[in-house]
């Protein structure tokens, strides 16, 4: 697998036409002093941003040049003085946003079904009247994109395409073609199908044509998102880049789940976050170094490259404070990468994503919960699609709302007759007709008509729980018959459901005390709990949830990979790397907190002392040690104790 530069910035540079002196105070030497003095191994600077600008002197669009580019050669020699210093320099082009072309070529706009344009209305801010690739918007693209080839030339070192979303479209051209293919411009479903094949077709074109020029830079295609949608073009890109800002709309959740799906796409990653307090364009705000820290060493956690983006001012200057905040961070994450990249992650369990393939940033609660529970209990685990393989895995867990196919179930038997363990959810596992797999030795009654009921805590799967206590699960789950599965659990109702003039009290009706029903199976190796236990983590997070799950693991596996006695908050991830003849554990302890109404806010390092880890990997250890302190630990029957963790700590097994 080739190998991404690891220390990334992406310089964003959306400039308008209303600003003078573009590039005005740019000194190449400089510039590059910073970047290299800031530990950074390699940087994303602009050809074309989403005001329509170009930072070059072109030849074919002269026009399109920056009115106010006072420095002509911009991009040339940022990406020249950068090669001088030893630092690659990507390029970036825009494809959907381009607020000029917008305005002065409305036949490329994206239609909605009624005519209008995507995007907000030209009298107010902003520039995300979309474009479609399928008008010759293309043959524009395709030339600027052949000029910043052939001006680069081997001085090229990658592409990247900003804003390649899959948005059904009612154009003229988008309409045409599908009048032509016989697909239905009245179906939402099928113009959503159709608009996919044509960002796919987009991509994989443009590859085409980048390689006519350019045979090994990189090409990346940025939906802000990388998922199931993602694969059917995976084979236009070189890497993935993940770009997830958590104080933006991403939240601290996204990267995670994206990258352990990502991953097993078979291309290097790399994480993207950004330098901002909140997010892209908010130019004169620094992050909380604490905050860079933990989302930078997460994705070196997960043996990614980073990219942290930041945004040059109009004049051309870097901003020594953002470049003093970067080089505390990249400083560090140099010193620990070896221990990262390149790695193969030690895994026991796999998630199947119900995630659609048909779009993207349709992220489903359950699976957003099933991935914050199991980094809570540090289960090592992969998300997949239904497509990919279950064999390596010990244990495969189907989130609440995962409907599968009849190929799948198959493969689901075959997994549990050869010795897989199964969790699944409310309909997790259920085909089109509501039907488990037959290992699962239950059957659907369809969804529980009186709720929300009542988990009585008994027996192996309530370890932990109060004895007999009725814990409420607020959300609405099946109705669980037995088809030779026993009974782990049972539930109780409430007097009546919550509606019209029958109430009691401010919220749910209690238990009426009634006769329990079967609320979790067991047939072997399967574990089937009735109500979806993600879909209610992720909504309000009972710590009855997360316990209930951690037991019904233990049910099935006799061990995992890892167990320690630290906080929730603290995450592990275990990383072999084959060539090193060792495993690392990169341990993470910094907390989040919503500290305001709108983001979640990383103030410090969340220092731990004395936190015990017992580890069962494949690799046989004698050895442990912190690295790259180089401070060597006991190793008693498999444990390691820490004597501290500050923020981030790695331990290689030998
Ligand atoms: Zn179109």
């Amino acid at each position: 697998m080739k190998q991404l530069s690891p220390r990334q910035i992406h310089l964003d540079f959306h400039t308008s036409e209303n600003i003078p002196g573009i590039g005005s105070t740019f000194d190449p030497v400089s510039f590059a002093r910073t970047v290299k003095e800031a530990s950074i191994s390699s940087m994303t600077v602009f050809a074309r941003g989403h005001h329509g600008w170009l930072y070059y002197p072109s030849k074919k669009f002269p026009e399109l040049v920056h009115p106010h580019l006072e420095y002509k050669n911009l991009l040339l020699d940022q990406v020249r003085a950068l090669h001088k210093e030893g630092i690659n320099a990507p390029v970036y082009i825009t494809v959907q946003w381009d607020y000029h072309s917008a305005t002065t070529h409305p036949e490329w706009l994206i239609r909605k079904k009624d005519g209008s344009h995507e995007g907000g209305p030209f009298t107010e801010p902003g520039f995300y009247q979309s474009l479609c690739v399928n008008t010759s918007y293309w043959d524009f693209l395709k030339e600027q994109t052949i000029e910043v080839c052939e001006m680069l030339g081997d001085e090229l070192d990658g592409l990247f395409f900003d804003i390649v979303g899959v948005r059904p479209c009612w154009c003229a051209s988008c309409r045409a073609e599908m009048k032509k293919l016989g697909i239905d411009a009245g179906n939402d479903e099928a113009v959503r199908d159709f608009a996919k094949m044509v960002m796919d077709r987009f991509k994989k074109n443009m590859t085409e044509v980048v390689r006519q020029y350019n045979k090994d830079c990189t090409v990346f295609y940025n939906a802000g998102h990388v998922g199931p949608c993602t694969k059917e073009s995976a084979d236009a890109y070189t890497h993935f880049e993940l770009e997830s800002l958590p104080s933006g709309s991403w939240g601290y959740l996204h990267f995670p789940l994206t990258a352990r799906y990502a991953r097993k796409l078979g291309k290097d990653c790399m994480g993207m976050t950004g330098k901002f307090h909140t997010e892209w364009g908010d130019f004169h705000s620094l992050k909380n170094l604490a905050a860079l820290e933990f989302e930078c060493f997460r994705m070196l956690s997960f043996g990614f490259a980073s990219s942290i983006g930041d945004q040059l001012e109009p004049n051309g200057t870097l901003n020594p404070a953002t470049y003093r905040l970067i080089g505390k961070v990249y400083s560090q994450f140099a010193q620990r990468e070896a221990w990262a990249r390149p790695s193969v992650p030690v895994v026991e369990a796999a998630v199947v994503t119900s995630e659609t393939p048909r779009a993207e940033h349709q992220i489903p609660e359950s699976l957003m919960g099933a991935v914050q529970m199991l980094e809570e209990l540090a289960i090592q685990f992969d998300v997949i699609d239904p497509e990919m393989d279950l064999t390596g895995y010990k244990l495969v867990i189907l989130p609440d709302d995962l409907t599968v196919c009849g190929c799948f179930q198959k493969k689901l038997e075959e997994f549990v007759a050869a010795g897989g363990k199964v969790i699944a959810c409310a309909k997790g596992g259920q085909n089109e007709t509501g039907e488990y797999p037959a290992c699962f030795g239950a059957k659907s009654a369809g969804a529980q008509k009186v709720y929300p009921d009542f988990l009585i805590a008994d027996g192996k799967l309530a370890e932990g729980l109060e004895p007999e206590n009725e814990y409420v699960i607020y959300l609405q789950g099946e109705a669980l018959e037995s088809a030779g599965a026993e009974v782990l659990m049972s539930a109780r109702a409430p007097y009546f459901k919550r509606e019209g003039d029958f109430f009691c009290s401010h919220r749910y009706t209690p238990s009426a005390k009634g006769e329990p029903y079967p609320a979790v199976l067991k047939n072997g190796n399967v574990i089937l709990f009735g109500h979806p236990i993600f879909e209610q983590y992720r909504k309000n997070a009972p710590f009855w949830c997360k316990k209930l799950m951690s037991n019904a693991i233990d049910l099935l596996l006799d061990e995992r990979i890892v167990r320690h006695d630290g906080p929730s908050t603290m995450t592990v991830s275990v990383l072999d790397q084959l060539e090193e003849n060792r495993t690392n554990l990169h341990i993470l302890s910094y907390v989040p907190v919503r500290k305001s109404a709108t983001i979640d806010i990383i103030e410090e390092r969340t220092v731990l002392r004395n936190v015990t880890l017992k580890v069962n990997i494949p690799r046989k250890f004698t050895q442990a040690r912190l690295v790259p302190e180089d401070t060597p630990l006991e190793v008693k029957d498999g444990s390691i104790t820490i004597p501290e963790i500050n923020g981030y700590a790695i331990v290689e097994l030998k």
